[in-house]
């Protein structure tokens, strides 16, 4: 991994939080401080994202696994701006040292202070899920934070056992997961998308509608959902 912009400071808070007699306090504020709240009007504020990883170094880019190009990635773009890197590749720090039990109740803290009323937990905006134990922990997160809040991610993973989750809502960006809830496709031309299938909201609405708002990947429940391509007329 290249340079991480703030990696010595986070590993000293890391190390005081270990060290802490109360550590749930301490992780707490470094949650906070690798959490977002809604997401560039895409996102209602209901919602908290976490990633477990960068674009960058997601294991899927640029792969067949995913269904768009390396060059199509809205994420790893957004991480040609060195501080979008560096906080992705912080989070995937904190992410790993993390066990669910310590994470969910930071997480359940953090969104507490919120003036707006927080209930939903995505994980994995940026990068995707690495291997079984990421699986598992997300899994169990979503199951301490079951019901006050829903957990859901999208994933191109499609090695890992998503048929070992039950609480946590899959979306899956590759045909090859059988176990997850619903497809979530990227179409280069909407007149593609089949009569039954259901177009985003958000992209259909310019916007208008945000994730909370709607919540078709949220759900267990919806059908698959469909979505245009960013750069599709780029
Ligand atoms: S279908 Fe709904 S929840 Fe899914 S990305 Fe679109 S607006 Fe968000």
């Amino acid at each position: 991994m290249e340079e991480v912009n703030g990696i010595h400071e986070l590993r000293a808070r890391i190390r005081d939080a270990e060290a802490a007699v109360n550590p749930l306090t301490e992780w707490t504020e470094i949650l906070n401080d690798h959490l977002n709240f809604g997401n560039n009007g895409k996102l209602s504020d209901q919602i908290g994202v976490f990633n477990f990883n960068s674009a960058t170094d997601c294991l899927n880019l640029g792969t067949d696994r995913c269904q768009v190009s390396e060059g199509d990635c809205y994420a790893k773009n957004n991480e040609r701006f060195p501080n979008a890197l560096s906080y992705r590749r912080r989070q995937e720090i904190v992410w790993d040292h993390l066990d669910p039990a310590t994470f969910a109740d930071a997480f359940d803290r953090v969104a507490r202070r919120k003036r707006t009323d927080v209930s939903i937990l995505r994980l994995s905006q940026s990068g995707d899920f690495r291997n079984r134990h990421d699986v598992l922990k997300a899994e169990a997160i979503a199951n301490i934070l079951a019901p006050q809040y829903d957990v859901y991610t999208y994933t191109a993973s499609s090695w890992l056992p998503f048929d070992e989750t039950d609480t946590l809502t899959v979306n899956a960006s590759n045909p090859n997961i059988d176990s997850a809830d619903r497809r979530f496709v990227v179409v280069d031309d909407v007149e593609s998308i089949p009569e039954d299938g259901i177009r985003c909201p958000e992209d259909l609405s310019d916007g208008e509608v945000e994730c909370g708002q709607c919540r078709l990947c949220i759900d267990k429940d919806a059908g698959n959902v469909y979505i245009q391509n960013l750069y599709a007329d780029d």
